[in-house]
C-alpha cells in the first residue's frame, strides 16, 4: 500500500482554527490521508508530552509518521564542531521520533560549498557511520534514517551520493525528492521513463525492497541555473514535475513508498490529489 500525506501543516489546516499538530493525524483521516511529515526543519522543539499525544492520535488514526530533521545539518563541514554538533541534532531528532512512534527521519546531509565534493561524501559517510553507532547505543536503532536528495547543485546529495551514502547500512533508506532531482538537473523528469530510470539505478545499487519501501517527496518546482529555486502547487501548471508520470512508475514497478507531499502551502490537499490520481490509474489498471 502506497501512503501519502503532507510535509507540515497545511494553510486551510489553521485557517479552519486548529492549533496544534496533536490535531493533525485526525484532520488528516477525515480527509482521506494516512501519512504525515513532521517538521523539526527549523530545530527540535517540540516537548516529550506533546510528541507522545501527536503519536497516539496518528496510531489512533491509522496516520504513517516521519519527521525532518533541522535544515541546517552539515554532516560535511569543514569545522569539526559544527560536524559534531550536526551528530546531535540527528539524535535529538531520532530520540522525537522515539516519542512519537515515527518511523522514518529524513536528513539533509550537508553542503559542498566550501569543501571538496570527494571530501564532503567521504566525510559525510563517515560522520554518518558515527550517528548510526550512537544510535544503537542508544536504542535508537530501530528509526530509518532517510538522507535526503537535494535541489541545489552546491548541496551534497544527489541521487548517486545519496545512494552511496545509504551503501553504508541497510538501515539508511534514500528520500528521493522527486522535484529535487528535477531542479538539480534542470528539468530532467518529463516522462514515465525518466521515473524509471531512477528506480533502475536505486534497485541496482540498494537491491529491490530498498526501493519498494522508498520515502519520496513530490512537488512541482521551479529552478535557476544553480537548481532548486521555489515549491509551487499541482495546479501552478508551469512547474514540472508531472505527477502521472511518476504514478505510472511505481505502479508498474509495484513500489509501496511513503509519498510526502511538499507543495507551498496546500500539502494536504495535493498529497489528496496526488493519492486519488494514482488509485484511479491502478484501478483502471485492473479492469
Ligand atoms: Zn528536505
Amino acid at each position: 500500500m502506497i501512503r501519502f500525506g503532507p510535509s507540515g501543516n497545511s494553510e486551510s489546516f489553521y485557517n479552519q482554527g486548529y492549533k496544534s499538530s496533536v490535531q493533525m493525524p485526525a484532520w488528516l483521516k477525515s480527509m482521506g490521508l494516512n501519512a504525515y511529515e513532521y517538521q523539526c526543519s527549523k530545530g527540535v522543539n517540540v516537548g516529550e508530552a506533546t510528541a507522545r499525544s501527536i503519536g497516539e492520535e496518528a496510531a489512533k488514526n491509522d496516520i504513517y509518521l516521519s519527521i525532518h530533521a533541522p535544515y541546517y545539518i552539515n554532516l560535511a563541514s569543514e569545522q569539526e564542531e559544527k560536524r559534531i554538533n550536526s551528530k546531535q541534532y540527528i539524535i535529538q531528532t531520532l530520540t522525537c521520533a522515539k516519542w512519537m512512534g515515527a518511523k522514518r527521519v529524513v536528513v539533509h546531509t550537508g553542503s559542498y560549498r566550501k569543501v571538496d565534493k570527494k571530501w564532503a561524501l567521504d566525510m559525510a559517510k563517515k560522520v554518518m557511520k558515527e550517528v548510526l553507532e550512537e544510535a544503537r547505543e542508544k536504542g535508537l536503532d530501530d528509526i530509518i534514517i532517510c538522507p535526503e536528495v537535494l535541489g541545489k547543485q552546491n548541496q551534497l546529495g544527489s541521487l548517486e551520493e545519496i545512494i552511496e551514502i545509504c551503501k553504508i547500512d541497510e538501515r539508511l533508506l534514500p528520500t528521493v525528492d522527486f522535484g529535487h532531482i528535477h531542479a538539480r538537473n534542470l528539468g530532467s523528469l518529463n516522462s514515465t521513463e525518466d521515473f524509471q530510470a531512477i528506480f533502475e539505478k536505486i534497485e541496482k545499487e540498494l537491491g529491490y525492497f530498498r526501493l519498494k519501501y522508498l520515502h519520496c517527496h513530490f512537488s512541482r518546482i521551479e529552478f535557476t541555473k544553480g537548481g532548486e529555486k521555489k515549491h509551487w502547487t499541482l495546479d501552478d501548471l508551469q512547474f514540472g514535475p508531472e505527477f502521472e508520470h511518476l504514478a505510472k512508475a511505481l505502479h508498474i514497478k509495484r513500489m509501496e513508498p511513503v509519498i510526502i507531499c511538499e507543495s507551498n502551502a496546500n500539502m494536504a490537499e495535493d498529497a489528496l490529489k496526488m493519492k486519488e490520481i494514482y488509485e484511479s490509474l491502478a484501478e483502471g489498471d485492473k479492469g
